[in-house]
């Protein structure tokens, strides 16, 4: 038998009759795009957030993309973000023609270390992009004054931290815009790609509106400034509906895997050098992911895989080692933070429905291996 990091198979076991019932009430709705379905999530997504505004998009990319472009950055704008994140957040940045620039994450918690982002600032510098990375928010206070002091938006990459709160606010509701990706291994994942952007603007709802309809407003067949076509499925739109009303199960289920993964690994986690995951001050932990550190790393992860136990690293290259971008100029060694992470960390199997035995097998599986090393 082999355990995954994650598997939907299980959830979809549990949720089956709603999921196919979703899919046939789209069927039967007589309207397949940009429908009852995407209109009813975009109101009910904005809803549990208390913000004004949902726009759905077909991924979590787009969703940083679109939003940028809404905003108004675009060539020649810098955008401080960070370079331990999934490739995505950066080619977002990218696709808009702005330059990402990175600074280093803190070694605790792997989040932005926002007291480096003041000496990122340039003249060129338009916004902050700070990613809740595995499941936690990035400290926002230093962001909000920076901002404030320099005329800065704030877009929350949020893609990997539903209903994650930060002094008691959501995620997603501290920044001018936030982006948000429902890729099936998300908090809340649809059955195949999904994305949306909160935003307090109406002109920014409206403007994403346009973007993603091929920049068509108003007069359908007119375009008024080039667009794209990155719509929501209705499909995906109306599984999430369903998914979104177990939101709040989905994380008391995530957090009871990693307490069970903190009381079962303390003990030799303490004696062999493992360091479990860390909750920054003021947040409650959604885990998207249960990333933990060892300096023998690769050793442990190819142990596990001989006893069936295959794992991920999130992320192994920081994106700023990666070919793709070494038009963005960084040496190996400017961010040592982020670079010596990525040697060390690996991600604990995590999903809601993952059974209580197969959690105890990885626990004992790694206690074995560590005591062993
Ligand atoms: C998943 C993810 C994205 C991209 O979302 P897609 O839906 O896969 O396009 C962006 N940023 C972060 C931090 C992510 O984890």
């Amino acid at each position: 038998m082999t355990i995954r990091v994650w598997d939907y198979l299980p959830e979809y076991e549990k949720e089956r009759t709603d999921l196919l019932d979703a899919v046939e009430t789209v069927f039967e709705s007589g309207n397949l795009v940009l429908g009852r379905s995407v209109r009813g999530f975009e109101s009910e997504f904005a809803g549990y957030h208390g913000v004004p505004h949902c726009v759905t998009v077909d991924n979590g990319t787009n969703a940083i993309k679109l939003a940028l472009q809404a905003l108004g950055v675009g060539p020649g704008d810098e955008v401080i973000t960070v370079a331990n994140t999934a490739a995505p957040t950066v080619l977002a940045i990218d696709a808009v023609g702005a330059t990402p620039v990175f600074v280093d994450v803190r070694a605790d918690d792997y989040l932005m270390d926002t007291a480096r982002v003041a000496d990122a600032i340039t003249p060129a510098t338009r916004a902050l992009l700070p990613v809740h990375l595995y499941g936690q928010c990035v400290e926002m206070a230093p962001l909000e004054r920076l901002a404030r002091e320099h005329g800065l938006l704030v877009l929350e990459d949020c893609a990997q931290s539903h209903g994650a709160r930060h002094r008691g606010r959501l995620a997603g509701t501290m920044g001018d815009a936030s982006a948000f990706s429902f890729y099936p291994t998300k908090v809340l994942g649809a059955y195949g790609d999904g994305g949306a952007v909160l935003t307090h603007g109406e002109a920014v709802d409206r403007e994403l509106r346009r973007l993603r309809y091929y920049g068509m407003e108003d007069v359908y067949y007119v375009v008024q400034t080039p667009g794209h076509n990155s719509r929501l499925d209705e499909v995906q739109a109306e599984i999430l509906r369903r998914k979104l009303g177990r939101l709040d199960e989905y994380i008391a289920g995530r957090r009871a895997v990693a307490e069970r993964y903190a009381a079962g690994l303390a003990d030799v986690a303490a004696a062999t050098g493992l360091v479990l995951p860390a909750l920054a001050d003021g947040n409650d932990h959604v885990y998207y992911l249960y990333v933990v550190r060892h300096p023998q790393r690769d050793t442990i992860m190819a142990q596990l895989s001989r006893r069936g136990i295959t794992l991920n690293i999130s992320y192994p290259w920081p994106v700023h080692t990666m070919t793709g971008f070494s038009k963005l100029g960084y040496a190996a060694g400017s961010l040592p933070v982020t670079e010596r992470l990525a040697g060390e960390i690996f991600s604990l199997p995590m999903y809601p429905s993952l059974p209580v035995d197969v959690q105890d097998t990885v626990i004992g599986a790694l206690r074995d291996v560590l005591t062993a090393l």
